[in-house]
């Protein structure tokens, strides 16, 4: 089960002291999508590891809430400018927390690698609040972000390509592109580099091309 507390945080784009729910312990897991989305028994912890500001929507980890938080004047405008004008009055979902911390993230010129896991998560929220359509629409954008950090110089780690290689196929599967999906589990097996430790990546790959499934083990 996840415990969480309530935390103060302080907006470090427009200073607004807020009231923020954040997870204290997480466990019990019922078990991991063969996209990687782990999933704990009750309430899920995702939504509550990203705080957005109720004032201008600046969002992220309570990291980002403290004096290491990277915020440039070009920050700043963009998040008042994209962010601020469509902060809703109700309850922020878990998905929307992501997507905003995503572009924050993509502002602050931040890894593809790491927005690209934020766009993950936004659609692991989409799944747990029901929304196929936006779910779909967060793979694809992950995927592509994904697809954008292996194509970069030193941007994602020898030992994690095939790893990805392989999520990015399964991303597309999820979307229903079987033929697009198929590419890239056919690309596992020449991004591994330890055929001893990372055959599970290969045959996942080929599990997942031919005869799929939606969990692991
Ligand atoms: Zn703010």
């Amino acid at each position: 089960m996840t415990t969480l507390q309530q935390i103060d945080l302080q907006c470090p784009i427009c200073e607004n002291r807020f009231r923020s729910q954040a997870v204290v312990s997480t466990n019990s897991f019922g078990g991991k999508r063969t996209d990687f989305h782990e999933r704990a028994a009750g309430t899920q912890p995702l939504p509550y590891l990203i705080h957005t500001c109720s004032r201008c929507g600046y969002s992220g980890s309570e990291r980002d809430f403290t004096e290491d938080a990277d915020v440039s004047p070009v920050l700043k405008e963009r998040v008042w400018n994209e962010l601020a004008p469509a902060i809703a009055t109700g309850p922020v979902s878990g998905s929307e927390k992501y997507e905003a911390a995503a572009k924050v993230a993509d502002w602050q010129g931040l890894e593809p690698r790491h927005v690209a896991d934020l766009l993950l998560r936004a659609a692991w929220c989409c799944v747990d609040e029901g929304d196929i359509e936006a779910e779909r629409f967060f793979r694809r954008k992950a995927a592509w972000k994904f697809d954008e950090a292996l194509q970069s110089f030193d941007g994602v780690a020898r030992d994690e390509r095939a790893v990805l290689t392989y999520l990015v196929g399964e991303l597309w599967r999820r979307v229903g592109d079987a033929k697009l999906a198929a590419e890239w589990f056919n690309r596992v097996a020449s991004e591994v580099v330890d055929a001893h430790t990372q055959q599970w990546v290969i045959d996942a790959a080929r599990q997942q091309r031919d005869c799929p499934r939606e969990w692991f083990g």
